[in-house]
């Protein structure tokens, strides 16, 4: 039985304990949190320890998942527990990935463990996507398109505006920018060509819609390079319509080997980005688990692990079912 630990209890927390449901082979030993335990209840049934007493579990877990968010948990949570565990993350913020890779590798060297970091779907899946694409074709073009889907920091950017009581950002790849890449013709794409915004907000009373609407068109880096579809509801629409946390996307190259074109699509369509991206996690920590038990230690990303350490299967029933 490999012993998961989950180190922050959020969405992805939540979605850790369903996907390790649905694996025999993984149970979970503890959920760390650095809020009073006593105030985080589990759906596992599993001990809620504080934070404060991770080291205590050190001979006790074999893999920590973290679970916290990229912009500042993970650049500090990550190298820290790597002193102690074996661990894995989901960090995204792409331009920060170097920085961090070379931190996690640093404090895992050092302790004799293994780190995996940038571990889900964007980040992850889709880099391996890119990877295989761009080895077999390597004269041609990447496109990735996001959603239709909820951005976090999209959604977020709009609740800061004043007037605003709540708000929900889908991006939307335009389907006539699907279609042109998918014919193989190579196009040049803008921002603006590829993507749409659509974003969903509920006003404070006696709040101004007008400005409103203008400060999110014209708000440099989220939107003002986009078309951008801005809707007023109210709070029951709200609650009833836009509850959910939808996700996924298309990475898509297209090259040519000569005077031949061929195009490779990859594409995910997720009901829950969270619960999908745990889901990732967990076959990435079996393999963590089986790595370090051949003496593999520093940091790892997708890019390092073979296809058969995610998979509970043996290579023969692999190499008998799925060949
Ligand atoms: P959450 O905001 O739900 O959780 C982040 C942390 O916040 C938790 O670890 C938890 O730590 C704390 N927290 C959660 N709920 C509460 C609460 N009610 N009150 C106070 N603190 C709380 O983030 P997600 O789980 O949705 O996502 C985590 C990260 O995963 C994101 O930042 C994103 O970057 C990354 N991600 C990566 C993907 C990929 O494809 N690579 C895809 C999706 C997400 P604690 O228990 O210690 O308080």
């Amino acid at each position: 039985m490999i012993r998961l630990g989950i180190y922050g209890y959020g969405n992805l927390g939540r979605g850790i304990e369903k996907a390790v449901k649905l694996n025999p082979d993984m149970e979970i030993a503890a959920v760390f949190t650095r809020r009073d335990p006593s105030s985080v209840q589990v759906a596992c049934g599993a001990p809620v320890v504080s934070a404060s007493q991770v080291a205590e579990w050190k001979d006790k877990i074999d893999v920590m998942i973290i679970c916290g968010g990229s912009a500042t948990d993970l650049p500090q949570q990550t190298p820290e527990l790597a002193k102690l565990f074996n661990v894995i993350d989901s960090f995204d913020t792409h331009a920060r990935i170097p920085e961090h890779f070379a931190n996690v590798d640093a404090a895992a060297r050092a302790n004799g463990t293994l780190g995996m970091i940038s571990v889900g779907w964007d980040p992850g899946l889709f880099s391996l996507n890119r990877a295989y694409a761009n080895a077999i074709l390597p004269n041609g073009k990447d496109y990735t398109f996001w959603g239709k889907g909820v951005s976090q920091g999209h959604s977020d950017a709009v609740r800061r505006i004043k007037g605003v009581k709540n708000a929900k950002q889908y991006t939307i790849p335009k389907e006539e920018a699907l279609a042109a890449v998918r014919s193989g013709s190579n196009p040049e794409l803008t921002t603006r060509q590829k993507h749409l915004r659509e974003c969903f907000v509920v006003l404070q009373e006696g709040a101004d819609a007008a400005y409103v609407e203008n400060e999110i068109k014209t708000m440099p880096n989220y939107f003002s390079d986009y078309d951008t579809i801005v809707h007023f509801i109210s709070e029951e629409e709200f609650v009833r319509d836009h509850s959910g946390i939808a996700h996924g996307g298309f990475v898509i190259r297209s090259g040519s080997t000569g005077d031949k074109t061929h195009v490779i699509e990859y594409s995910l369509k997720l009901d829950s980005n969270p619960e999908f991206t745990s889901s990732v996690l967990v076959a990435y920590a079996r393999a963590s688990y089986r790595l370090h038990a051949e003496g593999k230690t520093g940091c790892l990303t997708v890019f390092d692990v073979a296809p058969s350490y995610l998979s509970p299967l043996s290579g023969e029933e692999l190499r008998a079912h799925m060949l």
